[in-house]
């Protein structure tokens, strides 16, 4: 079973608020009477047994945010359930991760990006949006990272990447078919800036010459692995056209949910 679970925060963001709004629409787009629920695996994401919707999680002032959405994530695990995460701004995946971290010996991330998120701090914010994965790095030197997408690589980042072992592939680099082949448990991050801006223009952080939809699509349908949880991140509802990157996001989540049932619960 996975759980939906809605985390509407963008407190961390640096360069605009908005991602707070976007469980919302995600789910508005996902259940939009212009499409249906199918997965192009032939599943339907209304499947009895396939996903149930916790709703958004209610999440107080301050630093204590992170543990509430670490605690949340837990108690998914706990019952053994899968976690489905509708942002709300990257820099919750270093909370939600904690929770897989601690239950997983060996957990790959795979992290769908423009931006590698390895700042050590950003505008004097440790956990800013663009420093999620130094944070997890850092506390869990067991877990892998995979970047796929980036294209704003700088000395800083670089540095952090190779202090912590990260495989990066850079947008210039790909494709790169066989950097899926891993070894053990998945957990998906999809920042939505990691396709094209024509894609998908309802993001904060404009980085031209990303991926597809498609190409997204093809990684995700390539992995093998068990997924043990996913989130989609960083969709920004004031920067978007007709909602036409809240249906992105919809579609990815349906997508999402077939190959994490796909693969074996
Ligand atoms: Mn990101
Ligand atoms: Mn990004």
């Amino acid at each position: 079973m996975i759980s939906l679970l809605g985390i509407p925060y963008d407190g961390s963001s640096s360069y605009l608020k908005g991602p707070a709004l976007a469980p919302a629409r995600i789910r508005r787009a996902l259940h939009c009477s212009s499409s249906n629920l199918s997965i192009e695996n032939g599943m339907s994401l209304d499947e009895v047994g396939l996903i149930e919707d916790l709703g958004d999680l209610e999440l107080p002032p301050g630093p204590e945010h992170r543990r509430e959405i670490s605690n949340a994530i837990t108690s998914i695990l706990d019952e053994g359930k899968k976690s489905l995460v509708l942002g709300g701004d990257h820099s919750i995946s270093y909370s939600i991760l904690r929770a897989y971290a601690k239950r997983f010996d060996v957990l790959n991330v795979i992290q769908f990006d423009a931006h590698p998120d390895l700042y050590d701090e950003l505008d004097g914010d440790k956990y800013s949006h663009a420093c999620p994965f130094a944070r997890l790095m850092e506390e869990f030197p067991h877990v892998s990272l995979t970047q796929i997408g980036i294209r704003t690589m700088n000395a800083h980042c670089q540095a952090q990447a190779d202090r912590f072992g990260v495989r990066v592939f850079e947008m210039k680099d790909l494709p790169a078919p066989s950097i899926l082949d891993l070894a053990g448990p998945v957990y998906i991050s999809l920042d939505l800036d990691v396709l094209d801006p024509a894609f998908a223009p309802g993001i904060s952080h404009h980085e031209p010459g990303g991926l597809s939809v498609r190409e997204v699509l093809s990684y995700i349908h390539q992995v093998k692995n068990t997924i043990v949880g996913a989130d989609v991140v960083e969709l920004n509802p004031t920067r978007d056209r007709n909602d036409q990157t809240a249906m992105v996001a919809a579609k990815f989540v349906k997508e999402l949910a077939g190959q994490m049932a796909q693969n074996g619960f």
